[in-house]
Formats: structure tokens, sequence, C-alpha cells
């Protein structure tokens, strides 16, 4: 039988996929003997059953008994008894941290007769009935589904009546008569009166969690994060400590190391007399972790030791929650902290010097996606700039936009192409959509671990937080500047454009020009300033990657500026060269007329035209990559693109006809383009098939492509052109071509000391048939290069221009995809025709190169899966060159 409910004494950090990030690390803090409050876990297995079966599993009720009453037994108390009661939290969890995505319900057990218990035992009134409006607040809210606004306009109600602004002055009157408020808002909101019953607040609580994992937003969250949408939270039970019993309790977070560089220090905050969300909601004012040490220096010093010991246990940087009850510390949370990606990398360096890690590790530890994050422009320092205020570095990035006050709007306004900055006093899980949609988050309250800043350092958003100065007026979209600045007294209404430096924590009026990033520079050219920590530490990365990757990384280019420049970022040769893209502009008029040509002679005219320019076009690319391979596909459009657009058209000769002007060309060209004129043009007339079906096309182009190479090794420069034939479905297209190729290379300018120069012939393996016959095509094929897009398109039978704006962000909601197959490779489905592709062709022809040069080649898990298939290179766009070299060290460390 499935065993639904853990011991914290049974689990350890290895079982994220069963007890979720949260549980697994509080039984590995509890094995390691630090202190936690003794609890137990429920796991996902039963939450994936709740969450199919839409009730608790068999057998789940009977454990949590079990378990529960093994835990009063630690604790000496039961949950909810009257004169004594044990508290519990119930926290959700699941193996991928998803900060605030779901619920926890804190104080389970309280009722109208155990708050006296309680208050009796903690020598504490006040406390017990913050406590209790605290669990009928949160259980009201997140059990029973009750708009937040409701508890939360009672609180301030009470408040004022009070004339303050601070919880702490609502005395225990203030605070029962509020519970009795709280209860009343349950009964007439929820249709039940609150539940009296501690175990079926326990109960309802677990639910409610379950439920959580299907919220909204952390549907929003995990789509953003590639979560897939079928693991489940795990639920911790946990007995209450309290941060909230006076002034020498407290509750706060904390870093092993800085999140936002790495440096080593103490960094965090805490709140005295508080409870668990209070720090993060931004509530109040939190104080510097360093406080800690005037305020109580045996808890801080014992923080720091476990600190310690957290840091060289996980060998990483580590984030914590901890809560100091009347001097005595305990331990809620850990896990390897969420960081950023300068962070990620100096972080990793750091490590390996102080012995913790090697350089395979430290490879582990950063990702492709966080150094496409470092080669983000940032603002020119020397621009001139109009400096508001600054608030605190909460996640670094350069953004700017209109200032916008509700997600609502920076959802709306940035679907219209505007660039928005989302402006809120501070964030909660509600505000996910707006702030995915937003280029940077501004907030006035709230540290560098409030919601918003754990939130945009997780995506890779530029934030700056807590930014006190500003009044943020958000019912009337505008926010003031405060302080005695020279900006002071300034509004900024909605609309206006204002600028984030979330490594600064500045914030600008206007717009400011950017400039590439040091670590930008240092891939352009090289530079490297030794007191540059961060660009030191990519350095070393990239070379360790480079030194033991296996992949090799060719760039996707079409012209020589570009093949200088994926040079420059490392490229290994060009994968793919898309002639097509040269044929824009004044040349696609005449491979209209090639297309259209009816006599051989118009036919000769266009191709001769074509020739030279083609030739200079290669040229230029052999050049930028002297020394290195460079394929060049033959022409490849679906047709359309080089025909007038047959609507256009009708209704030109039909204007003409009615003038009486019409003439024979225009009748007979409206004729041809009807006769040319496809229903689905990326199944129709492409590819090698365009090739097959126009003479002398493909022939003028292996012309340009052999030629430019034999005038070149006369020069004395390498040389060594790829012939690609596209959309090859059966050997026998390819047959055709190959012939061609042969004959061109035998042509005098073709030659080089009576030889035809060096080339390779191959092919692209973009079509699911392609990829089954690929032991006949390699007869003929040298190379292969699957062209993941197309593959991708003729495999599931989308088109990808129809369904990526239609159906897909169903899909996605459905969790039919976790991410959409043409930003991640499907590994399962295109993924095993890549495989079988490869194997038959290997096995006929072993050294058969294989290459992939869709969009995937610079997608870091295709990168991991094309490591793993045996693949030779990925071939990307130049910018993704340095995240595929990195990713591909990654797939070998
Ligand atoms: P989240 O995942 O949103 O951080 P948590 O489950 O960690 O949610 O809980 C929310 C807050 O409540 C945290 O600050 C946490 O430290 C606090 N908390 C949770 N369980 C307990 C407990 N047993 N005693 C005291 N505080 C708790
Ligand atoms: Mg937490
Ligand atoms: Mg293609």
């Amino acid at each position: 039988m499935t065993k639904f409910v853990y011991d914290f004494a049974e689990g350890d950090r290895n079982q994220r996929d069963l007890l979720g990030g949260k549980g697994a690390n509080l039984a590995e803090m509890t094995n390691l003997g630090l202190p936690v409050p003794p609890g137990f876990i429920i796991t996902t297995d039963a939450c994936r059953a709740y969450l199919a079966g839409g009730r608790e599993p068999e057998g789940m009720a009977a454990e949590v008994s079990e378990h529960l009453a093994a835990l009063e037994t630690t604790m000496g108390k039961r949950l909810g008894e009257a004169d004594d009661p044990l508290l519990v939290s119930v926290r959700s969890g699941a193996k991928f941290s998803m900060p605030g995505m779901m619920e926890t319900v804190l104080n389970v057990g309280l009722n109208d007769a155990s708050v006296h218990g309680l208050a009796a035992q903690a020598g504490d009134d006040r406390f017990a009935w913050d406590s209790y409006r605290r669990l009928v607040q949160m259980f009201g809210a997140t059990v029973l589904d009750i708009d937040a606004e409701h508890f939360h306009d009672a609180l301030e109600a009470a408040k004022s009546a009070k004339g303050t602004k601070n919880d702490l002055d609502l005395d225990a009157g203030d605070l029962a008569a509020l519970v009795e408020t709280f209860k009343g808002l349950v009964t007439e909101h929820a249709g039940r009166d609150f539940p009296q019953d501690p175990r079926e607040q326990l109960d309802l609580a677990v639910r409610a969690v379950f439920d959580s994992w299907n919220s909204e937003r952390a549907n929003i969250y995990r789509r953003q994060e590639r979560i897939p949408a079928d693991l489940g939270t795990a639920v911790s039970v946990v007995s209450m400590v309290f941060g909230n019993l006076g002034m020498d309790s407290g509750t706060g977070v904390a870093f092993t190391r800085d999140p936002a560089s790495g440096a080593q220090g103490v960094y965090g905050d805490y709140l005295q007399n508080a409870q668990g969300e209070d720090v993060v909601a931004g509530i109040r004012n939190t104080l510097a972790l360093t406080e800690l040490e005037r305020i109580d220096k045996t808890s801080y010093d014992e923080l720091m030791r476990i600190m310690g010991v957290l840091e060289a246990h996980y060998r990483d940087l580590c984030d914590i929650e901890f809560t100091i009850e009347r001097g005595k510390l305990w331990m809620l949370q850990t896990r390897v902290g969420k960081r950023t990606a300068a962070a990620a990398f100096t972080v990793a360096t750091q490590l390996v010097d102080e012995g913790l890690i090697d350089l395979d590790e430290a490879l582990q530890r950063v990702t492709g996606h966080q150094l496409a994050q470092l080669m983000f422009p940032r603002f020119d320092p020397d621009a001139d700039k109009e400096l508001l205020t600054t608030g605190m570095n909460a996640s670094p990035g350069a953004a700017g936009g209109k200032a916008v006050f509700d997600s609502e709007t920076a959802v709306a306004w940035a679907k219209r192409g505007e660039k928005v900055v989302l402006v809120r006093r501070e964030t909660n899980p509600d505000d996910l959509a707006g702030m995915i949609a937003a280029e940077g988050i501004l907030t006035s309250r709230g540290g560098r671990t409030s919601h918003a800043a754990v939130v945009a350092r997780g995506m890779g958003k530029t934030a700056v937080c807590g930014a006190e100065e500003l009044e943020v007026d958000v019912r009337n979209k505008v926010f003031t500047v405060g302080g005695e600045g020279p900006a002071a007294g300034r509004e900024v209404r909605e609309g206006e454009v204002i600028a984030v430096d979330g490594t600064s924590g500045e914030v600008y009026l206007g717009e400011i020009p950017v400039v590439p990033s040091p670590v930008m520079s240092y891939f352009e050219h090289g530079t490297i300033d030794d007191g540059d920590e961060l660009v030191v530490a990519v350095d070393r990365i990239m070379r360790h990657a480079d030194g033991i990757r296996r992949l090799r990384v060719r760039a996707n280019a079409d012209t020589g500026e570009d093949a200088a420049l994926a040079r420059r970022f490392g490229a290994e040769g060009i994968g793919l060269c898309r002639t097509e893209h040269m044929f824009l502009g004044e040349r696609r008029s005449l491979v209209e007329d090639l297309v259209l040509a009816e006599t051989r002679d118009e036919r000769e005219k266009a191709l001769a035209a074509l020739l030279p320019m083609q030739i200079e076009d290669f040229t230029a690319l052999y050049r930028a990559m002297a020394g290195q391979p460079v394929t060049i596909r033959l022409l490849d459009p679906p047709l359309h693109e080089f025909l007038p657009d047959l609507t256009e058209l009708s209704v030109q000769v039909a204007v003409a006809r009615e003038r009486g002007e019409l003439t024979d060309e225009q009748e007979a060209l409206l004729e041809n383009v009807r006769r040319l004129h496809e229903q689905n043009p990326m199944l129709g007339l492409r590819g090698v098939r365009l090739g097959i079906q126009v003479p002398g096309l493909f022939a003028m182009q292996i012309r340009a492509i052999t030629r430019a190479a034999a005038a070149l090794v006369d020069e004395g420069v390498t040389v060594l052109p790829e012939i690609m034939v596209p959309l090859v479905g059966t050997v026998q297209e390819l047959q055709a071509v190959a012939a061609e190729i042969a004959e061109v290379v035998a042509e005098p300018e073709s030659l080089v000391d009576g030889a035809p120069v060096e080339h390779q012939v191959g092919t692209m393996i973009e079509l699911p048939r392609a990829a089954l016959v690929a032991a006949e095509i390699a007869e003929v094929a040298q190379f292969f290069s699957f062209g993941t897009n197309d593959l991708t398109q003729t495999t599931w039978g989308f088109s990808r221009d129809d369904v990526e704006s239609s159906f897909f962000s169903a899909y996605l909601d459905h969790g039919i995809f976790g991410v959409s197959p043409f930003e991640s490779l499907d590994t399962v489905g295109v993924g095993e025709l890549v495989e079988i592709a490869s194997w038959r062709g290997r096995e006929v022809r072993n050294d058969l190169k294989l290459g992939i040069c869709g969009e995937h080649g610079g997608d870091p898990d295709s990168v991991h899966f094309f490591h793993r298939a045996g693949l030779d290179y990925v071939s990307c766009s130049p910018f993704r060159v340095p995240v595929a070299r990195l990713e591909a060290g990654r797939a070998q460390a």
C-alpha cells in the first residue's frame, strides 16, 4: 500500500518529488539535528490522487491520525485541546519552489475554547487573540475562499477606531472583538460557521493546500517557469512556534550570502513580535538582520552557526525562514536559495575557491538562461538622467516603460505592444500576470525578501523594491516622491515613462539609453577587467564548459557580418545559411521572374543576374568563417513569398478590366499566379521540390557556392562548404540534386588545381519520412542537419504560424504541453525521430555528420537532449551561441 504520510525524521532532501522541496528540507534539517518544530508531511502522491479522484485517497485519513497522535505524544499536547492546545501550521510545498503561489494556514487548532488555554499557558491574552484572529482570517481567505479584502478592511477599521496604523496597538480586547467580527464575516460570506473542531480545521486546510495547486496564479507561475502541471504539492503539518509572543520573539528570513551579488555576509530581514507572513508581506517595515545581534545576541550567534552548517551541508547558497520564540531559535524552512544570474556565477566560483565544489559542479550551478540574462544591456552611465529616488536593488537589469499601477493595465498595455513598469506599494501573488507582462517592477514597501523581489529574481525580471520615499496611490494611479531629495514632490502618473535600474536600485524619470553589459562586451571583444568579479567568473566557467564539451556549436547566419559576430561569440562554423534571406528586397523580383518564366530564355536571364550576387554573398560568409565549415541551404521559401499576392492581383485585374485597361500580360500573370497558388504553402512547392520544378535554380546556387569557394582557395583561404538540400523526403530527390552538384563542380570555375573544390553534400531531415528512410538517404548524404522547426510542424501536423496564437494557450492551460514544442524540443516524439534517423544513418555511414539547426539549437533543455542523442553540433542564432556552449558543457559535466 502506498504510504501517504512521512514523519520529518523519515525523509531527506533527495525526496523532493514525494515530499516537496519544503518537506524534504525540513526532514533534512531535522536529521541534521537542527531545531525544527516536529511535524509530518503528506506526500505529493496523496495530492495527485486527491486531484484526480476529487477526494482524499483511501487510507490517508488514518495515516494522518496516526502521525498526529505521535506528534501529540512528542509535544505533550493535543491538537486544539481546550486547556493547553497543540497548534500546527498546514503548509504547501511542491518539488520546485513556487514562492507565495499556494496556500499556508497557521495556528490551526485554535477555537473559542482553546484560545483561553493558549492565553493561560503563554500568560499573554493579547498573543492568544492575535493568533486566533490570524487563523480565522487565513482560514477564511484561503480555505473558505472569502475575499481577503473583507478581513483586511475590518482590521483597518479596528485600527482606525483605535486611532493607530500599527497592529501592535490593538490590545487583547480589540483582537477578541475582531475575532467576533471575522467569524461573522465567515458566516456571512461562506454560508457556514468557522469550524470549531480542530481536526476538521486540519482536514479542510490540507484539502485547501491540495486545491491551491490548481489555482490560476499557480498555473501562470508554472507556465512561466516551465514547471510541469501534474506534479502536485505536498503538505507539511508543523507544530507552531510563536514569533508573536512579545518583543523577545520575532520572525525573519535570511540568506547565507547576498542573493544579488553572491557576496558573503549577513543578509536578511527580521521583525519583532510578528508571525510568518508579516515579514514578506511588507506590512510593517522590517529590521536588517544585523540588528538581531543587538536585540538577541544568543539567537543571532546560533543563527550564524546554523547558516554555516547549512552552507557546508548543501554546499550552496541557502535561504532560510526562522522564528524566535521568547529567545529560542527555530528553523522553519531552508532551500538552496534563488539568486540572481550574476550571483549564480560568482557564488559558483567562490564555492570552487572555498573547496566546497569542483568546476564540473560549478557548471551545474549556472544555467544558459542566467547567462542570457547577463547579456542584456544596461543603462548608459554617461546618459543624462533625472533621478527620482533610490530603493533596494532587488533584481538586476535595466528596464524602462510607462508607469502602470495594476496588473490588469500592465497586461493590457503590454498586449498592445507597450513597455510598462508595474508600480505597487507591495506585490502579492495576484499581481503575477502583471509582473510577467511588465519590463520591470517598482515597489515602495518590502525588502530583498519581499514577494516582489523573490518572484522577480526567480523570473529574471528587473525590480527595485522598498523605495520608501515613494507614496504610491494605486487608486488614483499616481506616485509621489517624498523625502528631501531634488525630486521631492514630483508626481508621476499612469503612462509617464520611468526607468528602473535593478542593479543599483535607482529609479529615473523618462527614457534612458542602454549600452552593452560587461558580459556582452566580454563575449564580443574578449575584454576582461580583473576587478569585475562577474566577468572573471563567467570567463572561468565558460572556459571549463568549452574544455569539456563534446557537442560543437555553430551559428545560423546569412551575412558576413552575422557570421563574424557569431565567430566572436565562439561559433565553430555556420550550421545554417538560409539563402532565401538573400532574395529579399530588389532581388525578390528576379526570383519572381524566374518562377514565372515561361521560356528558357527568360529563366536564363534571371539566373544570370542572380549568380554574381550569390557569389558575393557566399564569399563574405566564407571569409568571416575561414577555416570553419559553412553549411549553405539551397533555396527553401514557401513559393508564395516570391509571387504577387493573389487577392491583390485579382483586384488590380478587375479594376483594369472595368476601366478597359487590361493588358494581355496582366491577364497572363494572373492566370500564372492562380495556377501556382497554394492552399497550404507550408506543405507545397518548396525546398527540394522547387529545385526540381524550376530548372537551373539550384544549379545557379551550387555554382555560386563552389565558384566562390574555389576563388578563395586560390587566395589561400581555407573554405569548407557544405551544400544542404532542404525538405528531402526520399533519396531520389537528393540523388537528383547530387547529380546536379556533381556536374557543376566539374565546371572549370569550380576547380582547384584541376579537381573539384572540397565540399560536402548533405540534407536536412525535417520530414518524418526522411527520418524513417534515413538509411537510404545516408547512402548519398555526408551529413544530416535536423530542421527541428519543420520536423516539429510535420510530426505534430501543426502549422506554427497558425497554432501558436490560437489553441496553444489552451493546451498549456490543460497541461497537454508543459512548454510549446517549438520552444523546447518534444523529446518524446520529435526527439525519437531524431534518434531513429541518427542510428539508421550512422549504420550506413559511420562518419555521417549530425547537426541540428532549428530554433531548438539555442534552447537549454533541447541542447542536453541533442548531446545525449550523440549529435556532433547544434546551430543557433549568434546571440545564443554562448548559451549553447555553456549548456553543451553542462550536458557533459
Ligand atoms: P511560503 O511557502 O509561502 O513561504 P510557508 O509554508 O513557508 O509559506 O509559511 C508561511 C509563513 O509562515 C512563513 O513565514 C513561515 O516561516 C511561517 N510558518 C510556517 N509554519 C510555521 C510554524 N509551524 N510556526 C511558525 N511559523 C510558521
Ligand atoms: Mg516559506
Ligand atoms: Mg525547414
